[in-house]
């Protein structure tokens, strides 16, 4: 058994940045992944050139059943030292929308550059490596004679720290050999887009080690359509139009996309890491508004002086979509000229385009989600280590953390954070 002082399981975002941190601290430092190639994910990130994270980081962008634990690791390395960083290895970046920040040429800047930095700080990375088994035991020599004590579950090391011969520690079985190592940082990511290597494993270590779990769902998904929506939309699909969605309290404006299976486009993203198919049974709808910068009552108002004659679909298709206004029109029989009409009917009118209640009947799930909302509660993890309260040596970053990031690089931006974080005590 080859011992290491810190093994990181998952070398992508936070496991390559954790890495690099620990071996920054004179740390000898193992990754492991089991996928044959490091960062897949972000290789295929933003579109290919990855949304590396944002100008505006701040707690309100993440979903987490304690909204506070993100403050800690997100203060201590944040946007401008990711910068700091891209700039030593000078790769060009811009800004977009919402202060979005890509690299102007390709993800595979990011991975180069990590790769490099690992390198520099002596870190080992081992791929193709299938995980057998990860347990604690304890060296009782300090040397190397190991005194196996596997447990399938948290073993109370109170004994071993009162005793200065008794040391824990982890041991890890994998296809490509049998390590040692003080600490174990869990970086292995959500459960979206398997295909990328996307395993469930963080999540089973974790229940593992008795640390309980959050449960997950797919975030920043595409929603279907029920039965009776899917043929009544179908004809929308390829159509996309600004608009406001909101769902439990929570607002986004941007365009929504219509697909021939159900709704997407950045705004229905983002209101789908909030979305839960239970809540549809107590009622609540996700609205939409469509042309969120215009009143559209006062505006039918207006016509009705000015284009008295005009039919209604003619008069909205010069704000929207044409294809748009007219399904909705049909749908809702408004067929006549817009002067036909009287006040509570407009004002029913604009209700269809400006509140229209959406039931999905689901999400298009993990098979195409950006991230996976809950993961490892938060409450079992110190948020200044990011280690595991219960299991000393044990820590768990990144998105495997009940902590989901808004669309925008927020995800990366806590995937560097957490794993910064853990490097400085692992
Ligand atoms: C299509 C797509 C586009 C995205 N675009 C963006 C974007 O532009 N901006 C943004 O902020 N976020 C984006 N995200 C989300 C972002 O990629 C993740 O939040 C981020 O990669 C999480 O980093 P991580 O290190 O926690 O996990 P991951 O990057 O998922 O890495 C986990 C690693 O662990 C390895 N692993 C998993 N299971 C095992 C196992 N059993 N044994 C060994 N190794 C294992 C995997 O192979 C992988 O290398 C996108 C996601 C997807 C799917």
């Amino acid at each position: 058994m080859t011992y290491f002082d810190v093994l990181i399981i998952g070398a992508s975002a936070s496991g390559l940045m954790c890495a690099i941190e620990a071996g920054k601290r004179g740390r000898k430092v193992i990754v492991l992944d089991h996928a044959a190639k490091a960062g897949k994910k972000i290789r295929i990130s933003g579109g290919g050139r990855c949304n590396f994270s944002n100008y505006d980081i701040s707690a309100s962008n993440y979903l987490s059943e304690n909204k506070h634990f993100c403050k800690s690791a997100l203060s201590r390395y944040q946007y401008y030292d990711f910068l700091a960083l891209m700039a030593e290895y000078q790769i060009p970046w811009h800004e977009r929308q919402h202060g979005q920040l890509f690299c102007d040429r390709s993800a595979n800047d990011i991975i180069r550059m990590l790769l490099s930095e690992c390198e520099k700080y002596g870190v080992t990375i081992q791929l193709d490596a299938h995980i057998e088994r990860v347990y604690k035991s304890i060296d009782k020599s300090n040397v190397d004679t190991l005194v196996d004590t596997f447990v399938d579950t948290f073993v109370d090391t109170s004994n071993a720290e009162n005793s200065s011969t008794q040391k824990e520690e982890f041991s890890v079985n994998s296809s490509q050999g049998h390590y040692r190592a003080s600490s174990v940082v869990v970086a292995t990511g959500g459960l979206s887009v398997s295909r990328m290597g996307a395993s469930d494993f963080g999540l089973r270590l974790a229940k593992q080690f008795g640390l309980n779990i959050i449960a997950t769902r797919p975030g920043l998904v595409p929603l279907s359509y029920n039965i009776k929506d899917r043929r009544k939309y179908q004809q929308l699909s390829g159509i996309a139009v600004e608009s406001e969605l909101s769902y439990g309290g929570q607002y986004f404006k941007e365009n929504l996309l219509f697909t021939h299976k159900g709704i997407s486009g950045p705004a229905v993203l983002q209101i789908s890491s909030y979305w839960k198919v239970e809540n549809n049974r107590m009622g609540e709808s996700i609205r939409i508004k469509l042309l969120p910068e215009l009143d559209l009552y006062s505006w039918l108002l207006a016509q009705q002086v000015q284009q008295p004659k005009v039919l209604v679909k003619n008069l909205l298709s010069r704000k929207m979509p044409r294809r748009l206004a007219e399904c909705l029109c049909q749908i809702h029989a408004f067929d006549k000229p817009v002067n036909q009409y009287n006040l509570s009917e407009l004002k029913t009118m604009s209700d269809v385009f400006q509140d229209w209640h959406f039931w999905p009947d689901g999400t298009e799930g993990y098979r195409v989600a950006e991230v996976t909302v809950g993961g490892v509660d938060t409450n079992e993890l110190s948020s200044k280590t990011m280690q595991a309260k219960k299991v000393s040596g044990l820590y768990f970053i990144g998105e495997v953390v009940d902590v989901t990031g808004h669309l925008g690089g927020y995800n990366f931006q806590w995937a560097w954070s957490s794993g910064y974080t853990a490097g400085q005590y692992a």
